[in-house]
């Protein structure tokens, strides 16, 4: 089955007890048994929920996986694969990542004796050198967030799979409709499904795909003991999101790409940082690994100054100031206020975080308001 087809119908089976076309929404925390023992394969909900069931079957179709396990949140998700390693053992991670994945792994894991080092991933022989006996797991975010730059994820997998590390990807900026990381060698990917998974603002939720039968029963059995699941109507907005996952993805891309070149011409905007340009360092990485590059940008202003920063978000109209990203509506965020205000401001610079860059959500919305958006609150 093509991926178009798999958003829409794997995993998916029409009700046998109605005929219903939609996957129900099982709202139930138990599940009668003829007699002790004898059940239907559901016993109880944080075990089992066939809403929830459809849907990890749906996404291992999708990053051809052999299964899924979801969750409350991405942050659950990440919190469960994490658990998978022990105290004293290292991860290696993006150094531009996601502010609540570097806040879980600082602020939460290190007190439990798990040490994390954030690392450029661009240089195979770099993260090479960084490895330790005790390296047991390097985390990759491609895209990155918010300077998109692009890891080689086959590469890093090579080189993983050579000192026995295991690597998972966080594939929420790419989705799997453009990057499936499973496929160029990676052991698990992760999905904030509460971005271009659900894809309308309207849920959190969390998704890992295992691609081994023995990874997906460690984090089943996790899912289970620690409880993070997320509920049935959660995954049942989840499963809807999923079936214009294409559509929206391919829109959204189309839509990025008129934009950045837009802004690459403006006199006031000082750089774009897009993984669509011939010149963007790891342009033929993202050709090669993903469908199309995206629908995040993010740019900074000639001038510097996190108030002027601050003034093109206030005055945007369309583009919504708002966290998140991924979804049918444009957003406009300030990272060094808003979603990386917790990483310590020398590191955000010294990681090329600077006060004044601007990153953007392109949505489906039409190009040409978008643009007349951008044009006025740019000045
Ligand atoms: C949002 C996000 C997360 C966290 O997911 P939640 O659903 O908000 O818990 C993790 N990684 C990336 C790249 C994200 O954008």
């Amino acid at each position: 089955m093509k991926f178009n087809t798999k958003v829409l119908h794997a995993g998916i089976h029409p009700d046998p007890s109605t005929g219903a076309i939609m996957t129900p929404i099982f709202q139930t925390s138990t599940y009668v048994q003829d007699g002790p023992g004898n059940h239907k394969g559901f016993e109880y909900a944080r075990t089992q929920n066939p809403t929830r069931q459809v849907l990890e079957e749906n996404l291992a179709a999708l990053e051809n996986g052999f299964g899924g396990i979801c969750f409350g949140s991405g942050m659950a998700a990440m919190d469960a694969i994490i658990k998978l390693l022990k105290s004293g053992d290292d991860v290696l991670a993006t150094n531009d990542l996601y502010g609540g994945s570097y806040r879980l792994l600082v602020r939460l894991f290190q007190q439990f004796g798990i040490e994390s080092r954030f690392i450029p991933m661009q240089n195979t022989d770099y993260i090479q050198s960084q490895i330790k006996p005790n390296t047991k797991l390097i985390w990759v975010e491609t895209p990155t967030n918010p300077l998109l730059n692009i890891i080689d994820i086959a590469a890093v997998c090579k080189l993983a799979k050579a000192n026995n590390i295991l690597v998972c990807v966080d594939n929420t900026f790419a989705s799997p409709y453009l990057q499936n990381p499973l496929d160029l060698g990676a052991d698990l990917v992760l999905h904030s499904a509460t971005k271009y998974l659900g894809g309308h603002s309207d849920v959190v939720h969390g998704a890992i795909v295992a691609k081994s039968k023995e990874q997906y029963e460690q984090l089943k059995f996790i899912q289970n003991a620690s409880g993070a699941v997320p509920g049935p109507m959660d995954c049942f907005l989840i499963l809807r999101g999923i079936k214009t996952l294409h559509l929206r993805v391919q829109r959204s891309c189309e839509n990025a790409k008129v934009l950045a070149e837009y802004l690459l011409k403006h006199p006031k905007i000082s750089k774009v940082l897009y993984p669509g340009f011939p010149s963007h360092p790891n342009h033929h990485i993202a050709k090669a690994q993903m469908k199309d590059f995206g629908a995040m940008i993010s740019f900074d202003l000639k001038d510097g100054q996190f108030e002027s920063a601050k003034k093109v978000l206030s005055n945007t109209k369309l583009f919504a100031c708002a966290e998140s990203l991924g979804g049918v509506e444009s957003l406009i965020g300030h990272p060094a206020s808003m979603t990386h205000a917790s990483i310590p401001r020398e590191d955000r610079i010294a990681n090329g975080l600077t006060d004044s860059l601007i990153r953007l959500s392109v949505g489906v919305e039409d190009i040409d308001d978008l643009k007349d958006d951008l044009n006025q609150a740019i000045g």
